[in-house]
Order: structure tokens, then C-alpha cells, then sequence
């Protein structure tokens, strides 16, 4: 297929190199022009503009940091695009701005799905992605070609924003994770407890997590290369807190997950490793 792909960063830049990799033509597009060189240089087709990347594309991808990139670039590819076009917001942006782009592509005759992803970079290089997808049936069914090139689990979760409804709950509760490991590792160290060894109980018993599995040794050395920026993260508690908004819910666990994420970022944490909640933690305590 013919893919157009705009926003080929830290995700996006792998993710269109394994669509090249998996035999689609890709022609890609980022602001920042050394991005799109280095699409280029794998063997894809640089575009000079947003309407470049679309023209001629059965799908078009986009990979950008929020909802006002998204809407930035979304009338673009609605006004570009063909009658049939595919377009996939893999981005993770507020359920409600997926769904009224969506809405706005149906008009047109475009079929829009929010398809975000957890995974990181590891998983974007790897090819090994969850994607968690909104839309129609039918679309899901024509986009999972390509969605099966950038990702190992790729599910139909719901209607359009349901995608991002779901990325919503699961940064939730891999902030909620951190928090509380965080203050795991405070309290068996204040209580003189080594919580190497503490830790290593948890991750086996029923308090097991994959925070836990992965990521408990660099946190007690702390370690907070990223990985996932506390930045991105805030920016996620922020969509988790207006799409329970919107859902009319009170989530306090959500609200203290955002603050304490908050805190890192005016912390000056924000381009450490999100599991950097643990010196927010410890800042409490010190
Ligand atoms: P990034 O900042 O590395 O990449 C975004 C790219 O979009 C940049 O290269 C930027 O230049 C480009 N861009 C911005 N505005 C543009 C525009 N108007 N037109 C064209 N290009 C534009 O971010 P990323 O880490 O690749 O994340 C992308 C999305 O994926 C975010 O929504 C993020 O929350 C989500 N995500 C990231 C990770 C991760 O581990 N990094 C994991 C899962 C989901």
C-alpha cells in the first residue's frame, strides 16, 4: 500500500521504517526536516508538506506529540485525502478530539480510527506494539495490514475514541504503579529494610507487576534514563482527567496520580524517565 506517515519522531520514525521494511511505500512527513531525511534514507519518499505525504496515499498515519497537533494537521489530510482514504491517529490525544475528527472525516468519505499504542520505543522498533483501536469494524478490518506490521497485540476495542479511551485507563494505572512502588521503596528504606530484597517478594506475590519486573532495580539505584518522559506523562494524566470529565466520573486516585506527576515536571523532572515519581516521593520526605 501506499502510505502517507507525518510526525516521525521518537515512535513515528521507527514505526514508518517498518511499514517501509514490510514492503509499503511510504512518504513521509515532519516539521522538523532532519526527521524526514532520515525516513528518506531508509528508502522512503520525503514529502515537503503535510498535503505532499497525503496526495495519492490508500493510508495515512499520523504520529504526533497531542490533540493540537493533531488538529492541526487533521483538516489537512481531510482536504488532501481521496474518498476511501484510511487515516490512522496513532497519537495519544483526548478521546473527544478523536472522535470529532473522526466525525468530521465520515463527511468526507474518509475512515478515521484512533489506534494509539503503548510499547515505546523498544516496541516501535520492534515491531512489537499493543494498539488499541476505535472506529468502525470494517475499517479496523481493512487497516490491520499495516496496524500487524508496527504491532504484536493490535485490538477493535469500541467505536471512535475508544482507543483513546483505553490508552486513557492504562496510563492511569501505570502512573498509579509508579506512585505506589515509589512509596514502597521509601518506606522500606526509611524502616531499614533492603529493598532490593523487599521488592524482589513483591514482584512474585500478588502485588506483582510488570513496573515491578521491569523496572524495580533502576528506581532503587535510581536510574531515570528515559524511556517514557514525565513530560509525555503529564501530558496523558491530562487526557485522563478530561476524559473522565466528559465521562461525568470522579477518579481521585487519577487526580493524585496527575499532582504527583505535576510536582515532578515543576520539579524539573520532566524529561527523566516517568518512574522519576519516586523522587518526587522522597522529596515528601526529606
Ligand atoms: P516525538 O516528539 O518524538 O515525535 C513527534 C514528532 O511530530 C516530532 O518529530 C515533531 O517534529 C513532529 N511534529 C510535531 N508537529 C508536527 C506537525 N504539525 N506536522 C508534522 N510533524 C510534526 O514524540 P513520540 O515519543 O514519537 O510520541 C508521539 C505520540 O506517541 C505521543 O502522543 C506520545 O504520547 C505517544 N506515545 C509515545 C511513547 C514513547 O515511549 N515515546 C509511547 C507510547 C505512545
Amino acid at each position: 500500500m501506499t502510505v502517507g506517515f507525518v510526525g516521525l519522531g521518537i515512535m513515528g520514525g521507527p514505526m514508518a521504517a517498518n511499514l517501509l521494511k514490510a514492503g509499503h511505500v511510504v512518504t513521509g512527513y515532519d516539521v522538523a526536516e532532519e526527521r524526514t531525511a532520515q525516513l528518506a534514507a531508509k528508502g522512503g519518499v520525503a514529502a515537503r508538506s503535510v498535503a505532499e505525504a497525503v496526495a495519492g496515499a490508500d493510508v495515512v498515519i499520523t504520529m504526533l506529540p497531542d490533540s493540537p497537533q493533531v488538529e492541526e494537521v487533521a483538516p489537512v489530510i481531510l482536504e488532501y485525502g481521496e474518498p476511501g482514504l484510511l487515516y490512522l491517529d496513532m497519537s495519544t490525544i483526548r478521546p473527544e478530539t478523536s472522535r470529532r475528527v473522526a466525525e468530521q472525516a465520515r463527511r468526507k468519505g474518509i475512515r478515521a480510527l484512533d489506534a494509539p499504542v503503548s510499547g515505546g520505543e523498544r516496541g516501535a522498533i520492534d515491531g512489537t506494539l499493543s494498539i488499541m483501536v476505535g472506529g468502525a469494524a470494517e475499517d479496523f478490518d481493512a487497516a490491520l495490514p499495516i496496524l500487524r506490521a508496527l504491532g504484536t497485540t493490535v485490538v477493535h476495542v469500541g467505536p471512535s475514541g475508544a482507543g483513546q479511551t483505553v490508552k486513557a485507563a492504562n496510563q492511569l494505572v501505570v502512573g498509579g504503579v509508579y506512585a505506589l512502588v515509589s512509596e514502597a521503596i521509601v518506606l522500606l528504606e526509611a524502616s531499614g529494610v533492603d529493598p532490593v530484597a523487599g521488592l524482589d517478594v513483591l514482584a512474585g506475590g500478588l502485588a506483582g507487576s510488570r513496573i515491578l519486573e521491569l523496572k524495580r532495580h533502576s528506581m532503587v539505584k535510581r536510574e531515570f534514563t528515559p524511556g517514557f518522559r514525565v513530560d509525555l506523562h503529564h501530558k496523558d494524566m491530562g487526557i485522563v482527567l478530561a476524559a473522565a470529565r466528559e465521562a461525568g466520573v470522579a477518579l481521585p486516585m487519577a487526580a493524585l496520580v496527575a499532582q504527583l506527576v505535576a510536582a515532578a515536571r515543576a520539579q524539573g523532572h520532566g524529561s527523566l524517565d516517568h518512574s522519576a515519581l519516586l523522587k518526587v516521593v522522597e522529596r515528601l520526605n526529606t
